[in-house]
């Protein structure tokens, strides 16, 4: 019986584009970084239960319990997203708790039709217990056991964490969101020292499974930029699988209006000067 709570946003049964083959995945509530370009700031904070979002859900899913407390009445809630358009705390009153026993029996529903399991976010390592356990019991599972475990991260985990969930999972994504600090924290208030070290270190330990590059026009999308972050990761590991990402508008909060989204054009010159400086697994996105 493990003993840690997971808090949620949301589980999807089925996805192909976080981490390899058909995944189940598990996006967590809560981030520490504030990223401009996040494409669901809703996972960032978690809800204070001011109730803000009580009125306005078309649907009177939402009350208000001593507490107080915002509950909310999952039948009747339609997913419209209303509530987490107008809160201003970027949370939802969505978010849950949960039991690894819960998440594996889902898991265990999906099995015969996945390839893996994937923790993303929100940030995924700020639950590192949690996804110990999760994954420690399904690589104990002999039903689950071929499912590969993966975890999509800001990189910002201290080695001690890599080091305890190395073990039991098979690979992470990191994101890179700029080499220069200072453009790191323009884009993600925080500094990119972790996130550095993170991708040095897990692919010492092989299990560093991509680096994913957001391209964020006017920000690390100069050739310059592109050249210097290739050969950093060069250095590392020049077998190391790139993911080149063109910034996307879609999701971004209000009062990020100033970013501009990257051209398909950019995009393939950018994932052209990576193949260049010698990198054979690039995928542009
Ligand atoms: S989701 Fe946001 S608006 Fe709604 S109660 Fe929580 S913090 Fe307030
Ligand atoms: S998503 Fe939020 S606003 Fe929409 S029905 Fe559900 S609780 Fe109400």
């Amino acid at each position: 019986m493990n003993t840690t709570l997971g808090r949620l946003n949301k589980v999807l049964r089925f996805s192909t584009v976080d981490g390899p083959g058909n995944r189940f995945v598990i996006f967590v509530q809560g981030c520490n970084f504030d990223c401009a370009g996040c494409h669901n700031p809703y996972t960032i904070t978690d809800c204070n239960h001011c109730g803000l979002c009580v009125r306005p859900c078309p649907e009177d899913a939402l009350t208000i319990e001593p507490g107080p407390f915002v509950v909310v009445d999952r039948e009747t809630c339609t997913s419209c997203d209303v509530c987490i358009d107008v809160c201003p705390f970027d949370a939802t009153p969505l978010a849950y708790e949960t039991t690894v026993e819960d998440l594996v029996e889902q898991i265990r529903e999906t099995a015969k039709f996945i390839s893996g399991i994937t923790v993303s976010g929100g940030e995924a390592t700020l639950q590192a217990d949690f996804i110990f356990e999760l994954f420690s019991t399904v690589k104990a599972d002999p039903e689950l056991s071929h499912l590969t475990t993966f975890i999509d991260s800001n990189g910002s985990a201290p080695r001690h964490v890599w080091d305890r969930l190395a073990p039991v999972m098979d690979g992470a994504m990191i994101d890179l969101k700029a080499l220069d600090d200072a453009t790191h924290v323009q884009l993600t208030a925080a500094s990119n020292m972790p996130v550095l070290d993170s991708i040095r270190h897990l692919a010492g330990i092989g299990r560093l499974h991509e680096v994913r590059l957001l391209i964020m026009p006017g920000y690390n999308d100069d050739d310059g930029t592109v050249d210097r972050t290739a050969a950093w990761l060069r250095a590392i590991d020049p077998g190391t699988r790139v993911v080149v990402i063109g910034f996307r508008r879609h999701g971004v909060r209000r009062g990020f209006d100033y970013l501009v989204e990257s051209s398909p054009d950019q995009m393939v010159t950018i994932g052209d000067r990576f193949r260049a400086a010698g990198f054979a697994d690039v995928v542009v996105v």
